[in-house]
């Protein structure tokens, strides 16, 4: 990427805005194209409104534009690095791309969700506030764990497993939303009569161009393309949304298991307490709760932190931003590049950033000092 010009013009759009853009735009597309196989025209406005932003910036910078929309999902396609155009003031990396063999990256949702933050998107999904509602109106806290704990362990999953547990008291009140969470495998997932399922995430298998290497469809999957199991294709599978797999399951992995692990400590641990007031409380004096964030990027998880914090109860002892090791080891840099750009997390404040295992430690070691 060349270097940012100085004292940009007022009427060159911004670069942040004009790849949120972009991101929107490519996110409409994929979803178009998953329901309805071939896209027709015309291309969602978003990215019609960023082919002609970039254009702008392009001649700004001398560099050449691309010509068409589809000129543009070419681009897309490649590393910021590899752009002529340059993106510096756009909380970008330079390895981050927008698509991989045609469907949207992780990178691509962060920069195009609307607000980028998965806690406003969940309270903003109609179906979650639906489910919260429901779980809510029959004091039934129970439910709501149980539903969100279906999503983050079964991405995917066959239609008869679906069915039995549906049968479980918890997620009997939820069988309707559940249902509305998953949708039927696409047609893409299908080969030899089997549906392929990564045993890393639970989640599918997609083939790539080549139609014969199979790869895990989840960015943040902790062992990608490890096979799970063959799921015949007749008996049918459900494979959940888009959205909920990008806002649920993923940062949910890390949720499950710092929950999974304290417990085998023997330590009080509660999840999304009082209906998601939190992600994880610990402790039931005193307790610790904290906010398990599964950004790829620090520079943007960074701006959204610095525009927001969570607000920390009274009772609470400490209060933590807890960074997820799927992200941790994406970006070896990463707790060191948040806390410069966020300083409202470092060391010493009311809320404090901390990779997961940093946090498990922290845990022990009061459980320890305590007894
Ligand atoms: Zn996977």
């Amino acid at each position: 990427m060349p270097d940012p010009q100085p004292n940009p013009p007022s009427w060159l759009p911004k670069q942040q805005i004009v790849v949120a853009q972009l991101a929107s735009g490519i996110l409409e597309y994929a979803q178009h194209a998953a329901a309805g196989g071939s896209f027709r025209l015309p291309y969602p406005a978003n990215l019609q409104l960023a082919l002609d932003r970039l254009t702008l910036l392009a001649w700004q910078q001398d560099a050449p534009a691309p010509t068409s929309v589809v000129d543009l999902l070419q681009l897309a396609e490649q590393p910021f690095d590899d752009w002529k155009i340059s993106l510096a003031d756009a909380d970008v990396d330079p390895d981050e791309s927008l698509l991989a063999y045609g469907r949207p990256t992780v990178t691509c949702e962060e920069l195009g969700s609307l607000r980028g933050d998965v806690e406003g998107e969940i309270r903003e999904n109609a179906l979650m506030r639906a489910v919260m509602d429901k779980a809510r109106a029959a004091d039934a806290p129970q439910s709501y764990v149980a539903f969100r704990k279906l999503l983050i362990r079964h991405p995917a999953i066959a239609a008869l497993d679906l069915d039995s547990r549906l049968a479980e008291p918890d997620l009997a009140l939820l069988a309707g939303e559940v249902r509305d969470a998953y949708l039927p495998a696409p047609p893409q997932a299908i080969a030899d009569g089997v549906v392929r399922t990564c045993a890393g995430c639970n989640g599918l298998r997609l083939p790539l161009d080549d139609d014969r290497s199979w790869v895990c469809e989840d960015e943040t999957c902790p062992a990608p393309g490890t096979a799970g199991v063959d799921h015949p294709a007749g008996e049918g599978v459900w494979w959940l949304r888009r959205e909920l797999r990008t806002f649920i399951t993923a940062p949910g992995r890390a949720e499950l298991r710092i929950a999974d692990e304290l417990s085998r400590l023997g330590v009080p641990v509660r999840l999304w307490p009082d209906f998601d007031a939190c992600d994880v409380a610990v402790f039931g004096e005193r307790p610790w709760i904290a906010d398990v964030k599964a950004w790829r990027n620090p520079i943007r998880l960074a701006r959204r932190l610095r525009e927001r914090l969570f607000t920390v109860p009274a009772e609470a002892e400490k209060a933590f931003i807890v960074i997820g090791q799927e992200q941790v080891r994406a970006h070896p840099r990463y707790l060191d590049r948040l806390r410069k750009a966020c300083p409202q997390v470092r060391p010493g404040q009311r809320v404090v950033a901390v990779s997961e295992a940093e946090f498990v430690r922290a845990v022990r070691k009061r459980m320890e000092a305590a007894a």
